[in-house]
């Protein structure tokens, strides 16, 4: 049969294609990542129902797998998050990848509610969606792939992913690695799919299929409205900006360590990081002297303007600029910062877009309140209703409670850094999809599932 010319090049092109997009973990093409986004659902279909036969045991063998799996490769996917996406630092990626490993919850975290009576049992158990559709972010690529993998596997379902295409690469290596680790563990292949080349096209295909019952979509304004317009059931874990409040009850000392830690973590990536401080007036002097100790870099008012016209561009953010470590933003406004330069900071009005606006760079705006209710009104304000995130430095349990109760995000973090929040330093489990707008909040297996009530008439009650 005569190849044309035509054909060859398409060949050409689809090699080429496919060398650059497959990074491996053992020399095999990538489980799970496909060229067409309607094979990939196809295949994810066949292996929810291959898992939704097996145990809850075999469930939980393949999700420890993936556990070891993610901590054996946490460098691997760190070091091609960075170079991948420009964005945050390889040492803290690691550490996100290893919490995700260990904190995010399997199948323990789906529980039963039981009743028993006269009229005998009744049980509310929780079952799987099916195939989920997963939007996730290039902020933290990889490890809500792994996150998301691990509790929708421990609910029954299987996960089509639709990554952002910016972080495709780290994206399906981690879906690779799910697969690898179901299929060493007796499991199905493509538990998790994907597509080599993720487009808004393949994302539409994704949201509008008919075997996709839930979108869990992570990631900015955008792409939450966009999934919770398609008439699905949609889980939205949406923008914050990150307010953290600090009064004069506080140990300042230990508030400005704290806030710099959280606040420079990954480049301050993390939805949930400190973004700009509101503090009370009394202690602004001693806070700005303890976070300068800490490695915050003070600017004037002309460097602000200069950093402002850097970091956005014709009204939006210069993607060049999110993720980078303090000195990079500096150099790129001709500052040559000191080697022990972590953070930003200026005292400005809440106003100043380095403060009002998301910015997700160590870049803290320092805003003066008059008092606790001042503080307060500011904080809300700068919240901007997404109900996300806030943190506070306070020992004063009335007015912990007061802003508590004002601010009514997802997270609310007391005398701590932010990432206490995902368990890191702190209790509880670890997300990365923190389902702000819709109210799940920090998500997990249960989320993941569908309440079914089982009730057996006048009998198996034994009290
Ligand atoms: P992004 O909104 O640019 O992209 C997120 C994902 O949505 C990507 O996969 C992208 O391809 C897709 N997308 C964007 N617009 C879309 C649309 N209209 N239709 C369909 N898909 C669309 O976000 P990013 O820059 O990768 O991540 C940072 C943003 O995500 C920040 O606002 C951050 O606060 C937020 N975030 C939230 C959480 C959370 O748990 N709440 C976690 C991580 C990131």
């Amino acid at each position: 049969m005569a190849v044309n010319d035509t054909q060859i090049q398409d060949i050409v092109r689809k090699v080429l294609a496919q060398l650059q997009t497959e990074p491996q973990i053992s020399g095999k093409p990538l489980m799970g990542v496909f060229e067409d986004m309607n094979d990939a659902i196809r295949a994810s279909k066949k292996a929810q129902k291959e898992i939704r036969a097996l145990s809850m045991d075999s469930r939980e063998r393949i999700i420890s797998n993936i556990r070891k799996k993610t901590i054996e490769h946490a460098e691997t996917m760190a070091r091609m998050g960075v170079e991948e996406t420009q964005m945050g630092n390889v040492g803290d990626k690691i550490l996100k990848h290893k919490l995700v490993a260990e904190k995010t919850p399997g199948t323990e975290d789906i529980v039963t509610t039981a009743w028993s009576g006269d009229r005998g049992l009744t049980l509310i158990e929780m079952g799987p969606f099916g195939v989920i559709g997963a939007i996730t972010p290039s902020t933290n690529p990889s490890e809500t792939v792994i996150c998301n993998s691990i509790g929708m596997i421990a609910g029954g379902n299987s996960v089509v992913f639709s990554p952002h295409p910016g972080a495709a690469k780290v994206s399906n290596f981690a879906v690779d690695l799910v697969n690898r680790a179901s299929v060493e563990a007796g499991g199905p292949n493509n538990l998790a799919v994907s597509v080599v080349k993720p487009t808004m096209e393949t994302s539409n295909i994704m949201i509008k299929h008919k075997d996709i019952p839930l979108i869990v979509a992570t990631g900015g304004p955008g792409v939450v409205t966009t999934v919770l317009s398609s008439g699905k059931r949609g889980i939205g874990a949406g923008a914050g900006n990150p307010p953290v409040l600090v009064d004069e009850t506080a140990d300042i000392k230990k508030a400005a360590q704290d806030i710099i830690n959280g606040c420079t973590f990954d480049n301050n990536l993390p939805c949930i990081a400190e973004k700009e401080i509101v503090a009370v007036e009394k202690i602004v002097d001693e806070l700005t002297y303890y976070l300068i100790e800490n490695g915050g870099f003070v600017i004037s008012r002309e460097d602000q303007n200069r950093l402002i016209a850097t970091v956005f561009k014709d009204g939006k953010l210069n993607r060049n600029c999110v993720g980078r470590d303090a000195r990079t933003l500096l150099s790129m406004i001709g500052i040559d910062a000191p080697a022990n330069t972590r953070c930003i900071i200026f005292e400005g009005e809440k106003e100043n877009p380095l403060i009002a606006e998301e910015l997700m760079m160590p870049i803290l705006g320092i805003v003066r309140a008059k008092d606790i209710d001042d503080a307060i009104e500011k904080a809300v304000w700068l919240e901007h209703g997404n109900r996300h995130s806030a943190h506070m430095h306070s020992k004063n349990v009335d007015n912990l409670t007061k802003f508590g109760q004002a601010i009514d995000t997802a997270i609310f973090v007391k005398n701590a850094p932010s990432y206490a929040a995902l368990g890191f330093g702190g209790e509880g489990f670890c997300t990365f999809t923190i389902a702000s707008r819709t109210g799940e909040g920090l998500t997990s297996a249960r989320t993941f599932t569908k309440q079914r009530r089982c009730v057996m008439s006048d009998s198996f009650c034994i009290r």
